[in-house]
């Protein structure tokens, strides 16, 4: 494994090579992440892992700041898997220069976590555009679980039509039903309980609403949620995961998206 820190360096060992497979984390890496790192090692690239907390797309300083990081043991799992190449690169090498490509931000951007956390999806696309810039990889991995992001990012590649290829990989769960989260490191034994119990109440709403649609009494459920210990919901809806278009009828094809609170720790998750 070969690590970086800087772009130009990084460029003369990739560029030379026939592609790259490009998997972006902020590191504090869980199963979520590897099933990602394993899933871009199948392809016939080499593999390229960024490291990097951006500070653009976090909308308060002290989340910023206080987001969980592993460096140490992140490497250590990055070396144990192999990959090609580590990126860690620092602010000044990101934010260096003028990308070529303006971002390009759908307006769906508004909704969900963009209506609770202003400039975060400006932020997540800035950097994002800045990584396909230097990396040019001919695959990017992107985990379902971030899905509003991965939906706009999406939407950035084909409007400035860039050459990478999107690989959608499916949400990785503890066993107990909860998405593997960086956050989750800030959730003690008792907080994990009411995540999982969240987690079943969703999957057993989102089966019986699929039967009967009258079942989808958003205030009944946010009241229910509350009593499995949830401190705040910022928003639990509906939409068709293809087209984000809202679900107004019976329909099979949507998820329940969701963002919600366990005293501070904020959590989100599309079931
Ligand atoms: P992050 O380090 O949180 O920015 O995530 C880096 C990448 O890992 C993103 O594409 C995420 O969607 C993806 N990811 C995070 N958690 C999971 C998970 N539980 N299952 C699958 N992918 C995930």
């Amino acid at each position: 494994m070969k690590i970086f820190k800087d772009k130009h360096t990084l460029q003369k060992e990739i560029l030379k090579t026939k592609g790259i497979s490009f998997v972006p984390t902020m590191g504090g890496l869980h199963k979520g992440h590897i099933s990602l790192i394993k899933k871009s090692k199948k392809s016939q690239f080499k593999t390229l892992v960024s490291i990097f907390v951006n500070p653009t797309q976090f909308n308060e300083k002290s989340d910023y700041r206080s987001y969980p990081r592993s460096i140490k043991t992140d490497l250590k799992k990055l070396k144990r898997l192999k990959i090609n190449y580590l990126y860690i690169p620092s602010f000044k090498d990101i934010y260096g220069f003028k990308p070529k490509e303006k971002v390009f931000l759908d307006k769906f951007s508004k909704k969900l976590c963009g209506r609770f956390r202003r400039g975060h999806f400006e932020g997540v696309l800035n950097v994002v555009n800045r990584f396909l810039e230097i990396i040019k990889p001919k695959y990017i991995f992107l985990g379902k679980k971030d899905y509003q992001q991965l939906y706009l990012i999406k939407k950035h590649i084909e409007k400035r039509k860039i050459k990478s290829k999107i690989i959608e990989c499916k949400t990785i769960r503890e066993n107990n039903g909860v998405a593997l989260s960086t956050r989750n490191s800030n959730l003690d034994e008792n907080q994990m309980k009411i995540a999982s119990n969240v987690y079943y109440y969703l999957r057993n709403f989102k089966k019986k609403i699929k039967k009967n649609y009258n079942f989808f009494n958003l205030n009944k459920i946010k009241k229910d949620l509350k009593g499995l210990g949830v401190s705040k919901i910022d928003y639990l809806e509906n939409y068709n995961t293809k087209n984000f278009k809202k679900i107004k009828r019976q329909s099979k094809k949507f998820n329940l998206f969701i963002a919600y609170y366990i005293k501070k720790v904020r959590l989100i998750d599309n079931i």
